[in-house]
């Protein structure tokens, strides 16, 4: 179990947090008062010596754990020989390129390594363009690509646009398949026939000026509340967006790395992109990114025409192999299949219980949890969801605020080692902060 050894939060902690509120923007995501100090495989230890399980590995993404001792030898190692060489080619750059396309799909060829998730967005954008005579794009309701304005332009989740002026020209946004909620007011995907992809026709024939080039999608949407579309959805958009002559990107940023219980979350599906973003659990917490491709596309810009001061960095390179060599070796892909079904028969059990727990959605160590007022109504009650995290915390779990488009969606993302008995502590922790956030709310 976790140790809390100090009023939460701690003298230390409070130190820094008056500190941050000084001297750093408030626009800083909020979370809770928790001043991360070092990190173990699942365990946070804050400045204060409060330990803490991390629940928050989905968004960080410390894929192999936390401080794994192989990838920090692998990294040391690396330190002491070669931070940069910009464009010049270093081994560890190709190393990870040849590493990426063996483990991803056969179609995809050619691999190129950037440092951040947007910067993959805005680089798969950039060959989409250039390889298609249209410039149009296709993006989701709820989707998050990234911060940069051409990801911020494709993606329509809370707080992206408000505010920031035009957008990139030619994004156009569709209804994703959020069934809990579904958009377009249908019963589920039983049996509607996907109405969201016949309604694509539709937005295109109204706002499309005739020059469509590509599609880009999250395979789950992870900012606006772990949403999953329903067994089927992808292999459909694909078959459409094929019948148009479409580039189909998809942003496995968070997704990917054993995330879902499949090295990449598209092997859950019968789909072939031509274009694979990854980022966050690429190299487990060093900043490494990619876009993976087909060469046709990948190959369409000139040379000289992409390239950053940072991307491809051999330490990075050497994280990511070091990374993906330990998900390989301790079968974490596996691990996280596993564990994720006990996860999610335990939340499908709390529910029968609370039902605040409104629905309980996941692929294998990413599930989201939407709190609502009741069953009946499904009132998204952001309050209460928040209250719980904040009960997590003052009980040793670090969870991530409440996301989603209501603001009332617990994401549940440890580090794909945690065991079998770190989950049962874990949802131990949590469903006695459920019942204290109950009390307090009701
Ligand atoms: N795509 C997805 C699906 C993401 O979740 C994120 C980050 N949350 C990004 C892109 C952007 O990545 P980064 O923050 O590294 O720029």
């Amino acid at each position: 179990m976790p140790r809390i050894v100090t009023e939460l939060p701690g003298p230390r902690a409070r130190e820094y947090l008056e500190k941050s509120q000084q001297y750093e923007p408030r626009s800083i995501g909020y979370q809770e008062p928790l001043v991360w100090e070092k990190a173990s495989g699942c365990v946070i230890t804050d400045v204060d010596g409060n330990e803490f399980i991390d629940w928050c590995s989905g968004v960080l993404v410390t894929n192999v754990g936390h401080c794994h001792p192989y990838y920090v030898e692998q990294v040391k190692a690396q330190a002491e020989k070669l931070f940069n060489c910009y464009d010049f080619i270093s081994t560890p750059r190709v190393d990870l390129a040849e590493k990426l396309v063996e483990i991803s799909a056969p179609h995809l060829d050619k691999a190129f390594i950037v440092t951040t998730g947007s910067d993959a967005t805005e680089a798969a954008l950039r060959m989409a363009r250039r390889v298609h005579e249209g410039w149009e794009i296709i993006g989701f309701h709820g989707a998050f690509h990234g911060r940069t304005l051409g990801a911020a332009s494709v993606g329509a989740s809370l707080g992206v646009h408000e505010g920031y002026g035009p957008l990139v020209p030619g994004c156009i946004h569709a209804p994703f398949p959020y069934c809990y909620r579904c958009p377009l007011g249908c019963e589920g995907p039983e049996s509607c026939g996907f109405q969201c992809l016949e309604y694509l026709d539709w937005v295109v024939s109204q706002e499309s000026c005739g020059e469509l080039c590509a599609v880009i999608s999250e395979p789950y949407q992870g900012g606006a509340g772990s949403i999953i579309p329903p067994p089927g959805w992808f292999e459909q958009l694909d078959q459409w967006r094929r019948e148009r002559g479409l580039i189909f990107i998809l942003d496995e940023v968070q997704s990917s790395f054993g995330r879902t219980g499949k090295m990449f979350c598209m092997e859950h599906w019968d789909i072939q992109p031509d274009l694979v973003t990854l980022g966050k659990g690429l190299a487990s917490g060093v900043p490494c990114a990619a876009v993976i491709g087909t060469s046709e596309v990948m190959d369409a810009l000139p040379p000289g025409s992409m390239g950053s001061t940072f991307g491809g960095n051999p330490l990075s390179c050497v994280a990511a192999l070091a990374s993906i060599e330990i998900i390989e070796r301790e079968r974490l892909v596996e691990n996280s299949a596993r564990m994720g079904r006990l996860m999610m028969e335990a939340f499908a059990a709390m529910q029968q219980e609370y039902e605040q727990l409104g629905d309980v959605r996941g692929m294998g160590l990413v599930l989201g949890l939407e709190i609502v007022e009741d069953e009946a109504s499904k009132q998204p009650a952001a309050g209460l969801a928040a209250a719980i995290v904040h009960q997590c915390y003052l009980r040793g779990l670090a969870c991530i605020h409440p996301i989603g488009m209501f603001g009332n969606v617990i994401r549940v993302a440890p580090p794909l080692v945690i065991t079998e008995e770190q989950i049962g502590e874990s949802l131990d922790i949590f469903e006695a902060a459920l019942q204290a956030a109950l009390g307090d709310n009701g």
